[in-house]
This record gives C-alpha cells, sequence and structure tokens, in this order.
C-alpha cells in the first residue's frame, strides 16, 4: 500500500463527520488537487469517548460508500504501542507507531559503537541539497543521537513486525511518531533516526518528528515562524536526501500532528511544499470537534443549550480536563466568560467566540481550549449529545466542511495564489 504525495489526517472524536469532512476532500478533488483522507483516532480518544477501533473503520466506510470515494483512504492506528496495538490490527491500515516514550532510554553500547561505525562515513562538513549551510557531523554527535533515539527505533521495529506478522508486509501504511517529547528534534537527528529506521527494516511512509515552537490544541502555532519554516524546509531536505542514501520508501515524508488551526504557519508550509516538491501528511482531529460544538450552538434552542452545557461543565471542571493536556494549551483562566455571562450569550455569540476566526473581536483562545479538551464532558452525556448530531446534521455538516476546505486544506495544499 502507498500513500500518496498529498493526505489529510480527519479524527473525528465521536465519528459522526467522516461524510462532512470527506466532502472537503471532494471540493478539493474538484479543483483538481488529489489528497487522501486518513480517519485517525488513538487509543486514549476510543477511551475516553468510549469508542472502538472498528467503529472509526465504520465511518470510514459509511463515508466512503454514500458520497461514492473511488479514491484510496485509510484508517490510522493514531499512537498506538505495544501494549495497545492489537485492539487495531483488525481495522486499521494504517499504524502510527508512538516511540517517544522511549526517546532518551539508554540504548546497549555495542548498538550504539556499531551504529557509530556504520555511519563515520558522514563525519565531517555533510552537504545536503535544500540546506544552506552543510551540516556538522561529528563522532560525538552520532554517538548522542543513537545514545537517545536507538532504543526507541528498535522498539518501533518491534511493533511493526508484528503487525506485519497478523497483516502481512505491504498490507497497511506504517508512520513513526516522535512529537509526543518535550524536545523538538534538530534535521541531523532526523537524518540518523531515518537511518536507525532504515538499518530497522521499517518501511515508513511518514515521521512526525517534533518541530520547533508550541502547537497548542486547537489554535494557531505559538513561536518564531521564520525559525519552523527553516527547520521545516531542512526536514523536507533531509528526508529526500534519507530516502536517495538509506533506501527508504520513496514516497517517505512528513507528518504533522496537532496540524488542525496552525494558520500563522501554513504559508510557509505550502510554499516549502512547492518549492522542494514534496508530500505532506497532516493530522487535524480535534478542529472537528469543535465545529460540532459550533453548530449545535447556531441550532438554537436546543443544541445551543447543550452548547453552554458542556461549557459550564468544563469549568467545573477544569483541572480534571487540562491536566493531561498541560503541555499543549495555554488557557489564561481571566479570559475565560462565566458560565452565567455565557447563558446570556445567543447561538450566534457562541458561535463567534469559538470558531477560528483570529479577525473577529468576539473570538476568544482561551474559550476555544478549554472547549477543545471538553469532548469528555460530551461523551457522557451519551446519547443526549450524539442525538443532537444527528438533529442538528445539516448546520454542523456545512461547519465541519467549510473549516476543513477553507481554513486548512486550501491553505496548506494550494496556498496563495
Ligand atoms: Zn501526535
Amino acid at each position: 500500500m502507498i500513500l500518496e504525495k498529498y493526505s489529510f489526517g480527519i479524527g473525528d472524536r465521536f465519528c459522526h463527520q467522516g461524510k462532512a469532512q470527506l466532502s472537503a476532500l471532494i471540493k478539493a478533488k474538484e479543483q483538481g488537487l488529489s489528497i487522501t483522507p486518513v480517519w485517525n483516532k488513538s487509543h486514549r480518544e476510543h477511551k475516553i469517548i468510549g469508542t472502538k477501533p472498528a467503529d472509526t473503520r465504520k465511518e470510514a466506510l459509511d463515508a466512503v460508500k454514500t458520497l461514492q470515494w473511488d479514491g484510496p483512504y485509510f484508517v490510522d492506528a493514531d499512537h498506538i504501542g505495544p501494549g495497545n496495538v492489537d485492539q487495531f490490527i483488525e481495522s486499521s491500515d494504517f499504524f502510527t507507531l508512538d516511540v517517544a516514550d522511549f526517546i532518551g532510554q539508554p540504548a546497549d553500547k555495542a548498538d550504539v559503537d556499531d551504529f557509530v561505525k556504520k555511519y563515520s562515513k558522514y563525519i565531517g562538513s555533510l552537504p545536503i541539497e535544500g540546506i544552506e549551510r552543510n551540516l556538522d557531523i561529528t563522532d560525538e554527535r552520532i554517538r548522542a543521537i543513537a545514545g537517545k533515539f536507538l532504543l526507541a527505533v528498535r522498539q518501533a521495529g518491534e511493533i511493526y513486525r508484528h503487525i506485519a506478522q497478523a497483516k502481512g508486509a505491504g498490507n497497511f501504511i506504517t508512520e513513526v511518531s516522535m512529537d509526543e517529547t518535550d524536545q523538538p528534534q534538530t534535521p541531523v537527528e532526523m537524518l540518523f533516526i531515518l537511518a536507525a529506521i532504515a538499518d530497522e527494516g521499517i518501511p515508513a511512509q511518514t515521521i512526525a518528528p517534533k518541530f520547533t515552537g508550541r502547537f497548542n490544541k486547537g489554535v494557531d502555532y505559538v513561536g518564531e515562524v521564520t525559525a519552523f519554516a527553516k527547520e521545516f524546509e531542512e526536514d523536507l531536505a533531509v528526508v529526500a536526501f534519507a530516502v536517495k542514501e538509506f533506501g527508504l520508501p520513496g514516497n517517505l515524508k512528513l507528518s504533522i500532528h496537532s496540524g488542525s488551526d496552525k494558520f500563522s504557519i501554513y504559508p510557509p508550509i505550502a510554499a516549502a511544499l512547492k518549492k522542494l516538491d514534496a508530500g505532506l501528511h497532516i493530522k487535524t482531529a480535534g478542529t472537528t470537534w469543535l465545529e460540532e460544538l459550533i453548530g449545535l450552538a447556531m441550532a438554537a434552542p436546543d443544541g445551543l443549550s447543550i452548547a453552554r452545557e458542556v461549557y459550564a461543565e468544563a469549568l467545573n471542571r477544569f483541572g480534571e480536563l487540562c491536566g493531561p493536556y498541560a503541555t499543549v494549551i495555554d488557557i489564561d483562566t481571566a479570559e475565560l466568560p462565566t458560565a452565567d455571562e455565557v447563558d446570556e450569550w445567543d447561538g450566534q455569540s457562541f458561535a463567534s467566540a469559538l470558531r477560528h476566526d483570529q479577525s473577529c473581536g468576539q473570538y476568544n483562545p482561551n474559550f476555544r481550549q478549554l472547549l477543545h479538551v471538553a469532548y469528555k464532558i460530551a461523551a457522557e452525556m451519551g446519547t443526549r449529545f450524539s442525538d443532537a448530531l444527528d438533529r442538528h446534521e445539516a448546520v454542523i455538516a456545512q461547519n465541519v466542511t467549510e473549516n476543513i476546505y477553507e481554513r486548512h486544506v486550501k491553505p496548506v495544499f494550494i496556498g496563495s495564489p
């Protein structure tokens, strides 16, 4: 199985918006742009919401059938590890091997020595096409990288072989993710991580590094856009080099996690993809759940009252909901409206505070981030919430499709004219 040049992770918390999401990629297709949909969902999300991997497969199948999508599509077991991979084997054909927990765990000394010896030919000043300055590679640097990442990559190899044994090699797409760690990986680290991935025989088609800057949930990028742009271009150049040098799959590309809503870096991403003729995978799961809430808010009074209830409960359980996401949200609690204030809002005000439109004076990124992590509340409402999604499907779908197409697909893959 080959993942095409452009692909889009349209994870969906409640497995309800498959059709609305796919509609956005159909719009892209009508513009001559071919993007493969990938429905991704992690074990963590399934657990919080109470869904099963088979539900994601069913959502994808329903969407593809109803909208007569005849292109490829995949179901991604997102951020899986040795402890939970088995639950995903049957329904997934895309596996994101998360080995971040093993980064920094010391590898066997003999393994490190072998690795350093094998790659000592790169020691010195290494020119890479597309990177302005040569990379400065020393024996110590390779040793440090091997010490930090070798064990994690070995772990990825083990999970890969486990899946390959069950499904047959070539019957699924493999991604290696290292984004959920505290330090971003440099292009030099990326180069030797890819070397280690090749050594393990993992036919990775996507790799998700941790990039510089903050990728907070549901809001714009926080950091120096020029620093990100430089790093992103260098990563693309390293990937292209590694493909040739280490014999990795020719379509290997970067995967951006927490990729939704990072509007300020989309222009440099689009420019770099064009400049280097590179592919991209981008995951955007959380943004669709917020569009569901926006759609509900616009469906007053019934939908709006549910949206208000989710917010009031999120305020009550602030610590519990924000705790697990502490490293990927920045909420200024002084800027959060009270539940009483929100009770006075009409649907339009709720939607405007929540919708990610930075030119709108009512947009409140604190309100948005809190609701982003509040999907657990909606999950606890059970059928009361899912029935409301069904009742107000039309208005919700319109918001979901428009958000993905206008605010994500267009700026990332089409760029400015
Ligand atoms: Zn991730």
